[in-house]
């Protein structure tokens, strides 16, 4: 038991944006729950790196799908195997399955609405009850500057993530006098495996178009997390935060 230490439940943690979110956190003290898909080599690197910032916090893994209540319910559960406390979710997990329109599969349109969308609603529909009794939470769901403007070849994975944005809005206005903030963050273009699939060709000509010249590091976004998660970000809720370079001015 870390009794003392706050709790950070971080879905996709196992790479990317999400594990740089965890190593915040453990970093600034908390407990942390990585959670991922299938990747243990990835998950136990997360939990390497961790240990290596010398802090004696809690550290657990949770495998499994999102979108399945019961991997959300072992997520959960094991966040409060600490404490008994839940202090912040962040739901990181995410997926693409890009194509136009036109040569969408419903497959592959709904394997995204599940992973981005349905998996959010699941961890923070089980979140907010010990967040409720504790008097204290923080939200924080990854959106997508898409989600904002929308993307050719991106319907699916730009649904998901205007999704997380109404859905973000709603919790922050059911939950605000219980002292609950829920926010999303939009990323531009983060250096991950996500983006790593594009040729540097494309790359380019997404940096070109990109006010700071430039694509953002998953430090740039961890950095807007804890700044959301913080306990003097009480009064900030309902919002989407773009860490995107100037992308989606
Ligand atoms: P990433 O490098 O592809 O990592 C994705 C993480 O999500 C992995 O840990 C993966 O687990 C986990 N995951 C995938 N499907 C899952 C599922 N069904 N259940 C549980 N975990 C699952 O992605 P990223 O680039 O860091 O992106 C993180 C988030 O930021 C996503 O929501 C993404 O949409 C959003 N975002 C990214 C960018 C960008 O430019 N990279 C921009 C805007 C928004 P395994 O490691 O086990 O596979």
């Amino acid at each position: 038991m870390e009794n003392n230490r706050k709790t950070a439940l971080v879905t996709g943690a196992g790479r990317g944006i999400g594990r740089e979110i965890a190593i915040a956190f453990y970093k600034k003290g908390y407990n942390v729950v990585i959670g991922y898909a299938g990747n243990d080599e990835a998950a136990n690197e997360t939990k390497k790196l961790c240990e290596s910032e010398g802090v004696l916090g809690g550290i657990s893994l949770v495998k499994g799908d999102v979108s399945k209540e019961e991997t959300a319910k072992k997520l959960i559960e094991t966040a409060l195997s600490f404490t008994g406390k839940l202090e912040v979710l962040v739901n990181n997990a995410g997926i693409t399955r890009d194509n136009l329109l036109a040569r969408m599969t419903p497959s592959d349109f709904d394997s995204v609405i599940d992973t981005n969308l349905r998996g959010a609603f699941l961890l923070s529909q089980m979140a907010i009850r010990p967040m409720m009794k504790q008097r204290f939470g923080r939200i924080i769901s990854i959106s997508s500057v898409v989600g904002v403007h929308g993307n050719a070849g991106q319907v699916n994975y730009s649904a998901s993530k205007a999704g997380l944005i109404g859905m973000t809005k709603s919790i922050a206005k059911e939950l605000a006098a219980r002292n609950i903030t829920a926010n999303a963050i939009a990323p531009g273009m983060i250096e991950t495996d996500m983006t790593g699939v594009l040729s540097d060709d494309v790359k380019e000509k997404i940096n070109a178009q990109i006010p700071a010249k430039r694509m953002g590091s998953s430090k740039d976004v961890a950095n807007a997390v804890l700044f959301l998660a913080d306990e003097n970000s009480g009064y900030i809720t309902g919002q989407v935060l773009a860490v995107d370079g100037g992308m989606g001015m």
